[in-house]
C-alpha cells in the first residue's frame, strides 16, 4: 500500500481521562488498521457475544487489563513504565503507544478466543506443550513474560501464556514467528532468563498449534 493514505494514530493516554468514549473508538480503529487479524477476531468475538461492545470500558489508573466473562473488558490504557515494557512486550521499541493499547486489547480478545477453542485438540496440546515447558523450569519461566509476571499464581501462568501466544498470532503472524526464533536463539539465553522465559526450539510445532487453536476459535459460536 503507498504510504500516505493513512494519517498515523495520534491519540494518547490522556484522551482516556477526557473522553473514554473517543478513546475506545481511536483504540478499536488503531486496532484495525494495525492488526488485520486482530479487527476480525474482535468482530468475531461481537458476533459470537463472548465480547460485549457495551461492556467495554476503560481503567486509566493502570496498564493492567481484564477479561471478565459475560462479555466484559476491561482496558487499562496507563502507558507501561519503560522496564515493564521492554520485559513483558517482544520487540517494545517498535510499540508507540496507540500500539501498546491496542495490542493490550488484542490480548483480551485472545482470552475469547482461548474460551471458544478450550475444548478443541489444537488447544488443549497447546496448553499442555505450555504447561510442561513452564513446568521443565519449575513454574517460574515458561513460554511468555506475560506468565512469568507476578500478577499471575499456579494454573493462570498456563492460561496467560497460551493466550499470549495466541495473541503474538493474531497481532501478526510474523510477529509470533519472530519470537519463536528469539526463544530457540541461544544468542539470546540471558536475556530469555532474566524474562522469565525457557529456551524452546519447537517453533514450528508451537506455531501450528496456535494457528490451529486460532482458526478452530474463528469457526466456532459460543455454545
Ligand atoms: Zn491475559
Amino acid at each position: 500500500m503507498p504510504e500516505g493514505i493513512f494519517e498515523p494514530s495520534k491519540f494518547d493516554y490522556t484522551l482516556s481521562e477526557r473522553d473514554p468514549e473517543t478513546f475506545k473508538g481511536a483504540v478499536l480503529e488503531h486496532l484495525g488498521r494495525t492488526s488485520a487479524m486482530g479487527a476480525l477476531v474482535w468482530n468475531h468475538l461481537v458476533d459470537a457475544r463472548v465480547v460485549v461492545p457495551d461492556r467495554f470500558t476503560l481503567n486509566s489508573r493502570d496498564w493492567v487489563s481484564h477479561s471478565r466473562g459475560a462479555g466484559d473488558i476491561e482496558l487499562g490504557t496507563k502507558p507501561m513504565d519503560p522496564a515493564t515494557k521492554e520485559r513483558l512486550l517482544f520487540q517494545d521499541s517498535s510499540f508507540t503507544y496507540p500500539d501498546e493499547v491496542a495490542y493490550r486489547l488484542n490480548h483480551e480478545a485472545a482470552h475469547g478466543l482461548y474460551f471458544l477453542s478450550q475444548r478443541e485438540g489444537a488447544t488443549r496440546e497447546l496448553v499442555e506443550l505450555v504447561r510442561a515447558a513452564r513446568e521443565s523450569a519449575g513454574g517460574q519461566r515458561g513460554l511468555t513474560a506475560l506468565g512469568s509476571s507476578g500478577y499471575y499464581h499456579g494454573q493462570d501462568k498456563f492460561l496467560e501464556d497460551t493466550t499470549e501466544l495466541m495473541a503474538m498470532h493474531t497481532w501478526d503472524p510474523q510477529y509470533l514467528a519472530e519470537y519463536l526464533r528469539f526463544l530457540g536463539d541461544p544468542m539470546f539465553e540471558s536475556i530469555r532468563t532474566a524474562n522469565g522465559l525457557v529456551t524452546m526450539r519447537d517453533s514450528d510445532l508451537i506455531s501450528g498449534l496456535v494457528n490451529s487453536s486460532v482458526e478452530q476459535s474463528l469457526r466456532t459460536a459460543q455454545q
